[in-house]
């Protein structure tokens, strides 16, 4: 994919996985939740692993995914508090403060669109200082649909202005960019990196990205190549 930064106005980011290592949000889902859920209603670690990934699926591409409200009340457990225990695992992928500087710089509308509930936000804005890097924060539960849903991108229009055509996107879920893809969201960027805990593996539908810096044109340009998934140039 080449890119010339001179046909993009605005950038819209996700949160977890794209931005922030998600290593915080596997660990706190797959392995802290299912341990307290475990000794909180005596059971094994393996049958609260089986229960509660089961009750995760059935709310997928849903905005209770990201419901810390709804999650408290289903499980009965403080999810908000949990997540302060090991808030020491939030962090910012690498590049990620650079590539938001060369916005910036070029004066490029950038927000961070996030399925992330509010409490969620706030934690995570307070624990890694990137919020004053962004023109706005939306969250899909003040749009009232999920950003795998077809409608979101749509509907975010009544909270943002936005050129699909002149608009990038950077997600590490490939259904929401494919939902985006779908409206004409014209630069679709895939983050085959989203945890620090994983083996990056590209995508077969979108270009795909470990870091950042690949976005980053060398200094006075402002064009980029990234390329494709078999190491061709498209
Ligand atoms: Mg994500």
């Amino acid at each position: 994919m080449h890119i010339d930064w001179n046909t993009i106005d605005t950038v819209l980011l996700d949160m977890d996985g794209t931005l922030l290592d998600r290593h915080f949000d596997d660990h706190f889902w797959l392995e802290h939740v299912p341990r307290r859920w475990a000794t909180k209603n005596a059971t094994s670690l393996e049958y609260a692993r089986e229960h509660l990934y089961s009750l995760f699926r059935s709310q997928e591409n849903t905005l209770n995914w990201t419901d810390l409200d709804y999650w408290s009340d289903r499980l009965r457990l403080d999810i908000s508090l949990l997540k302060k225990e090991i808030e020491h695992l939030i962090s910012v992928h690498p590049f990620v403060i650079e590539f938001l500087l060369f916005l910036k710089q070029h004066r490029k509308a950038v927000w961070l669109v996030t399925n992330a509930h509010s409490k969620t936000l706030d934690l995570k804005m307070r624990k890694t200082l990137i919020g004053p890097y962004f023109d706005g924060t939306i969250s899909a539960h003040q749009v009232g649909l999920p950003k795998e849903d077809d409608r979101f991108w749509r509907a975010l229009q009544e909270h943002i202005t936005y050129d699909p055509a002149r608009t990038m996107l950077g997600e590490d879920s490939e259904t929401n960019l494919a939902t985006a893809e779908k409206f004409g969201i014209g630069y679709l960027i895939y983050i085959s990196r989203y945890s620090s805990a994983i083996q990056p593996k590209p995508s077969q539908q979108f270009t795909s990205i470990n870091y950042f810096r690949q976005l980053i044109p060398v200094s006075g340009s402002m064009a980029v190549t990234i390329p494709n998934n078999e190491g061709r140039f498209p």
